[in-house]
């Protein structure tokens, strides 16, 4: 079920029978020469939609745009700064929480967002901690990598040139979702250089093409369609083990 295809009276009714919704979580910024500016954003949104299909479980509209300066040397990435993004994800937090939603899962579709997301939840249990009361809710963070067997998956399809942006796992993805969109270029070197990431300047010196560590010509829909199948699946798991936590007070 998706929230944006929903009314207020369905979620009133969903709600009666779960207090748990998604939230697909990304990035839009620069994925090299052939990747999508929104992989990341639409990573997390291809396998929670695809989940929904098979089991009653809600999906919140995408939470498209992340922690991104480092990209934005590249045209077209869209950033806010970790303070904004803090303060975004706590009001999406508050609204749903205050509908009643008691188990909030972000599947989260970029790594440079983790630690604001993190800051994010410590910052709303901190309002209860503070006032001496439960939160009444709780919050769990998932990258789409990390479901119940997909690392592995990727590991086996991508043995070498997996790398960790720009990645063939990411952009096999969108490829199986949106096959009119595959885009192709000579990579050179075949396999991007690796290092730390800083501010904007530093990452286009670093990483000219936008890459890091990946091959993305790795890439195919089939190998798409068997992420996504395996995601959607662990998502599916994920959720249905969170909702069983009990809610403490
Ligand atoms: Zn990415």
């Amino acid at each position: 079920m998706l929230l944006h295809q929903s009314t207020w009276i369905e979620i009133e009714q969903f709600l009666k029978r779960s207090r748990t919704i998604v939230v697909p979580i990304g990035s839009n910024e620069q994925h090299g020469p052939t990747g999508l500016l929104g992989t990341d954003w639409m990573c997390p949104q291809i396998i929670a939609h695809e989940a929904q299909k098979s089991a009653d479980i809600l999906i919140a509209p995408t939470f498209n745009i992340g922690m991104a300066q480092h990209h934005l040397g590249f045209p077209g990435t869209i950033s806010l700064r970790p303070s904004t993004f803090i303060a975004a994800i706590g009001d999406w937090a508050r609204s749903l929480a205050g509908h009643g939603f008691e188990k909030i899962l972000f599947l989260n579709g970029h790594g440079g967002n983790v630690a604001s997301i993190e800051a994010a939840f410590s910052e709303l249990y901190a309002e209860a901690s503070f006032a001496g009361r439960s939160a009444g809710f709780a919050l769990k963070l998932i990258n789409w990598w990390d479901l119940e067997g997909v690392g592995e998956l990727a590991h086996r399809q991508f043995p070498v040139g997996h790398g960790s942006h720009a990645t063939p796992s990411e952009i096999a993805v969108t490829q199986w979702a949106y096959p009119d969109s595959i885009k192709s270029a000579d990579y050179s070197p075949q396999i991007a250089p690796s290092g730390p990431i800083r501010e904007a300047k530093d990452f286009r010196a670093r990483f000219p093409d936008g890459r890091m560590g990946s091959d993305p010509a790795l890439a195919t829909p089939e190998k798409g369609a068997e992420l996504v199948a395996l995601a959607s699946r662990g998502l599916v798991r994920a959720v249905d083990a969170f909702s069983r936590e009990p809610t403490l007070r």
